[in-house]
């Protein structure tokens, strides 16, 4: 069923207009924009809304569609590190938020079968600079593509500057595009057909704008060997474990448990487990999240320390994140009027800086579209070059996650135990990713664009 809003959203929009809501269409203030270019953008994560923050300062009218059927919950903590992500953060007007909402981090305690102490990681080695759960990180992003605070919102940063605003049409997908002369016909899966000016795929590691405009996803994704999972443990199980975090490795396999001290005050948050683990591609259906279970338990089958009893949580865990740690190489990320951003464009699931990249690349992408006024292919082109190189070395960052934090052999356990404990290793592993996070130089782009094209033909 198609769902229109998130439930704290209210707006007559919806009594009069039935499939779009959210923040559509509070009439635009007077601006100096003549007629805003409307942009459908695929995803509603964190690329997605941050993309549609910036157009709709810029005027354009952007509508994001997320095939959930609201804002997705899970996962655990992401982070923002080096000078390049904090300062789109500060433009956005959400660095100080983001700030409020940090998770507090936690250093991490490798420990043996016996749960002796081998090694440690700092706070800031997995936090970075600032640290959120991912999901209240969309949400933050969700609220400021919007123009009004929501009731539960306690910031007084203004959304959006410009006098257009940002519909979100949630529990929908789209099934096809065709791209015209001017404009790319889009039809969903329940909403009517539309024409949109631009497309923008926000929509992940397995993204549909991808498959429908560029090609299958075969053709851009390589599984880097290792699965990840995370999930909240129920209120209750392993309340011992869940006190400290800690992390217990055997060859090709890492599982962690630890408690977010932000989340300390909700009754039903008993802590989360996280697991990385060695697998060649698994042949389970990955949309089915039984599957998914099924296929985490039978990995850590025959582990030692309390990792049966710590994995058995995941069956009754109904907000699991399960994904291969993969990488996106497209090369090209535009076709036309249809691009790529974030995951679908240049993911690298974990450890590759991918929240980082996502924010940046919306800024880019956005600002290049204001400064082109109009011109799309101008605009993708300056966005590819701009940003590639950049994303490109987060991701060769991000390459060996998989490996450190789950080698493939006691020896390689313990050389990478011994690099940890190892204070100037350490501390050249933190450098190193502060400097590949801060490589770009960012342009300053115009607060407000004026648009003399682009129209919207559907008449509303
Ligand atoms: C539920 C969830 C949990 C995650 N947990 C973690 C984590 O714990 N650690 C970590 O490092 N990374 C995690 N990630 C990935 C992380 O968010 C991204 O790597 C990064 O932030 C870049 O974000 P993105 O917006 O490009 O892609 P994503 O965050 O992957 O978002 C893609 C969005 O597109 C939506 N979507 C997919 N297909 C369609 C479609 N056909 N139509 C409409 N919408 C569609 C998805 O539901 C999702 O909301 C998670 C992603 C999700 C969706």
């Amino acid at each position: 069923m198609t769902r229109t809003t998130t439930p704290h959203h209210t707006d007559k929009a919806l009594e009069t207009r039935g499939t779009y809501g959210a923040c559509e269409r509070r009439e635009p203030t007077p601006t100096p924009v003549a007629r805003a270019r409307t942009v459908l953008i695929s995803g509603a994560s964190i690329a997605g809304p941050a993309l549609a923050h910036w157009l709709a300062r810029y005027g354009y009218r952007p509508t994001v569609v997320e095939s959930a059927p609201a804002l997705r919950g899970g996962g655990f903590a992401v982070d923002f590190r080096g000078a390049a992500h904090l300062a789109v953060l500060q433009k956005m007007g959400v660095l100080e938020e983001i700030r409020r909402r940090r998770t507090g981090g936690s250093s991490m305690t490798f420990i043996d079968a016996r749960g002796n102490h081998v090694a440690a990681l700092p706070p800031e080695f997995a936090g970075g600079d600032v640290e959120i759960l991912r999901s209240e990180l969309s949400r933050v992003l969700y609220d400021h593509s919007c123009p009004t605070p929501t009731p539960h919102d306690d910031t007084t940063a203004p959304a959006a500057v410009a006098g257009t605003t940002t519909a979100y049409l949630f529990g929908d997908s789209l099934t096809s595009l065709t791209e015209t002369a001017d404009g790319v016909h889009v039809t969903f899966e329940h909403a009517p057909p539309r024409t949109f000016d631009l497309v923008i795929g926000a929509d992940g590691l397995h993204s549909t704008v991808r498959r429908l405009a560029f090609g299958p996803e075969e053709d851009f994704v390589s599984h880097l060997g290792y699965y990840v999972a995370g999930w909240d443990l129920p209120h209750g199980a392993a309340p011992d474990l869940a006190a400290h975090a800690v992390g217990y490795n055997e060859p090709g396999r890492l599982v962690t448990v630890g408690r977010v001290p932000r989340r300390a005050g909700d009754p039903s948050y008993g802590g989360e487990a996280f697991c990385v683990f060695a697998s060649e591609r698994l042949g389970h259906d990955r949309r089915d999240p039984q599957a998914q279970r099924e296929a985490l338990v039978q990995a850590y089958e025959g582990a030692g320390w309390r990792t049966t009893e710590l994995v058995g949580t995941v069956r009754d865990a109904d907000d699991l994140y399960f994904d291969a740690i993969s990488r996106v190489d497209a090369p090209t990320w535009s076709r036309g009027r249809i691009a790529l951003l974030g995951d679908a464009a240049y993911g690298a699931t974990v450890g590759g800086m991918g929240t980082g990249s996502a924010i940046v690349g919306a800024y880019v992408l956005a600002g290049e579209l204001a400064l082109a006024a109009g011109d799309h292919r101008r605009a993708f082109a300056r966005y590819e070059q701009k940003l590639r190189p950049y994303v490109s070395r987060c991701q060769e960052g991000g390459r060996g996650t998989g490996a450190f934090l789950a080698p493939l052999t006691q020896e390689a356990i313990a050389a990478r135990n011994s690099a940890l404990n190892d204070p100037a290793a350490l501390t050249a592993m933190l450098q190193e990713g502060q400097d590949i996070s801060a490589d770009i130089s960012l342009d300053d782009y115009p607060s407000l664009v004026h648009h003399d094209t682009g129209s919207d033909r559907n008449g509303s």
